[in-house]
């Protein structure tokens, strides 16, 4: 059978080298395709990840639409055909991948075409490498990453015993990171991380979180043990640590878990963590606060819901939409833009605003993925809308945990391109909650986006003291000033005058403002003595669902 020889001929060899690649090489999959034909092979390490069940498949499409991430189809199908005649090579393919656990990933796409020469066969050599893998060592303190920190709290979980989870987030570092510099600072982590290694033992590890974060798991611990452990730590860290010649005394805020037994995901337990971790900054000047005391009890989490809703990121974001609010011009309340707001809707919960889910979910890695997936949706589905209105911007939110990989700005140009979206026509929201970050690597990021010809704008101004300081350091397009100056404005002569000062400190530093939060016409009419740019409000339209922002467009 001429058509299937170089699969049976070679079979043994090829299936053994091609395995051996794989092992080789962790998070890469391969697989080949007959160039003629729709056949294809699957490595035993692909079939495994992606749940295929055979080795030869006779439609590749087939196997393959079930596996790439619907939105993302119409570039794998046009990509493969391409690569199969050796054009477009420049165009990097990337898509979105379900693993056989359900999970979606993000995988580049890498082909070379091979000959036969035997059977002057030509084959597409497909190789599939998984970009959301990170490496499992902290390349600054030389710690155990987050990545090892899920993945041994997986197998913590799985043993059955109690355990805590501890976070520790040292405080003001922000601040140490502007008087002192990124260099001195990186040096406090080395030091840190090395103070904390000596205090470990055989039941306990230490990783390196995000920014100045550490996570500990603590086997075999329970409250009295964790009290303890904790109150060592805070000793050790105040007693100070030496950084050149120079002692530094360390702060922290810390929260923790404790976990009597469980089998449910180790997301789960660092998210609550993680809360807990938020907590006990913004309410409890860095005390310790156990998730299982204190939040809990304090009904502002629903366990559940962050359960399923954490499961709705990792299925693709199933669930989740993007509701869109109109922004006006302030003078002739003509639609000149919108923010995207996103929603999750599922039974029995029914629709679950952002704000039941949004605080939390800031605080964990997977927002990354959930930020992503609204800033595709919303510019998949508004690109069209440019066609009717010509100066239409779309505003989107960007949270701290996008903004802080460096994979996001390759995901946005990516995303932009996908959709054929004009960067001009983009605006991204940052907020407050950006904050951890240091100034000058917003800047950094504000500018290279800006290098596209992308808006920034500073959200919710002026509720906190960080915005300033970072309108101050990266050189943002707009302002939107929070609705809670917007309030009551008119009886009260303080909003007045600090609305009236931040739209001229904007003007004259040449940028725009909107002002959030008008719900009447009265209001509007009082507001324009201000001469902001633009308004936002229910006064215009709620957010609403695509079709009907489209009617309202169309008038
Ligand atoms: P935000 O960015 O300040 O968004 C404006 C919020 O104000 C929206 O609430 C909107 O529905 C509400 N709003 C707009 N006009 C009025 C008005 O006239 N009166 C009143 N009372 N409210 C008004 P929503 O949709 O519940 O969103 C809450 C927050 O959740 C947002 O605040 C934003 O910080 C966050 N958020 C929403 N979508 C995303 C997202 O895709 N990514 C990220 N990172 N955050 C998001
Ligand atoms: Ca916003
Ligand atoms: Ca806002």
């Amino acid at each position: 059978m001429k058509e299937q020889g170089f699969w049976h001929e070679n079979a043994n060899y090829i299936d053994s080298v091609m395995n051996k690649l794989n092992t080789l090489a962790a998070d890469t999959y391969i697989y080949v395709l007959h160039l003629k034909q729709n056949k294809a092979w699957f490595s035993e390490t692909a079939k495994a990840y992606f749940g295929i069940n055979d080795t030869y498949v006779s439609d590749h499409y087939e196997i393959m639409r079930g596996i790439v991430h619907p939105d993302d189809w119409w570039e794998y199908e046009e990509g493969i055909p391409q690569r199969m005649q050796g054009k477009n090579l420049d165009w990097e393919l990337c898509v979105r991948m379900k693993a056989a656990s359900g999970e979606y990933h993000m995988f580049s796409i890498h082909t070379d075409i091979v000959t036969d020469e035997k059977n002057s066969e030509e084959y597409l050599l497909i190789l599939l490498h998984n970009e959301n893998v990170l490496p499992k060592i902290d390349a600054l303190t030389d710690l155990y990453s987050q990545v090892r920190f899920v993945a041994d709290l997986d197998a913590t979980i799985g043993n059955k015993e109690p355990f805590a989870v501890l976070m520790i987030k040292l405080e003001r570092f922000t601040n140490l990171n502007i008087i002192y510099g990124t260099e001195f600072t990186n040096q406090i982590l080395k030091e840190t991380a090395l103070q904390l290694i000596y205090m470990m033992d055989e039941h306990s590890a230490v990783y390196r979180l995000d920014g100045p974060k550490f996570g500990f798991i603590l086997r075999n611990c329970g409250r009295e043990k964790l009290l303890t452990f904790e109150q060592q730590l805070r000793d050790k860290l105040e007693k100070g640590i030496y950084v050149n010649h120079r002692q530094i005394t360390l702060k922290i805020c810390a929260g923790a878990i404790l976990i009597e037994q469980y089998d449910g995901e180790a997301d789960s337990i660092t998210s609550k963590a993680a809360y807990a971790l938020g907590h006990s900054e913004t309410e409890h000047q860095g005390k310790m606060i156990i998730f299982n005391d204190e939040v809990r009890t304090s009904g502002n989490v629903d366990l559940d819901l962050m359960k399923v809703i954490h499961q709705s990121v990792r299925e693709g974001c199933k669930g989740f939409y993007v509701e869109y609010q109109p922004i006006v011009d302030s003078m002739t309340g003509r639609i000149v833009g919108a923010e995207s707001l996103v929603r999750w809707r599922r039974e029995p919960y029914g629709t679950v605003p952002p704000g039941m889910f949004i605080e939390w979910m800031e605080k964990d890695p997977l927002m990354y993925e959930l930020g992503n997936y609204v800033l595709q949706t919303a510019l998949r589905e508004t690109v069209g809308i440019i066609e009717i209105v010509p100066d239409f911007v779309i505003n989107v939110n960007v949270s701290a945990r996008q903004m802080e990989r460096e994979e996001f700005r390759a995901e946005v140009l990516r995303i932009l391109e996908q959709t054929k979206f004009p960067p001009s026509h983009l605006c991204l929201e940052l907020t407050e909650r950006c904050k951890d970050m240091p100034f000058d690597v917003i800047k950094q990021e504000v500018e290279f986006f800006q290098g596209y010809g992308i808006r920034m704008a500073m959200d919710d101004y002026g509720t906190g003291s960080a915005s300033s300081g970072i309108v101050l350091n990266a050189p943002m397009d707009e302002i939107k000033l929070d609705m809670s100056f917007i309030r009551g404005i008119t009886e009260d002569a303080k909003k007045q005058a600090m609305v009236k000062s931040i739209v001229n400190f904007a003007n004259s530093s040449g940028m725009s403002t909107c002002l959030e939060g008008v719900e009447t016409e009265k209001l509007q009419n009082y507001l324009r003595e201000y001469r902001a740019t633009w308004f936002q409000g229910y006064y215009y339209s709620r957010p609403i669902e695509i079709g009907k922002f489209w009617e309202l467009v169309r008038g």
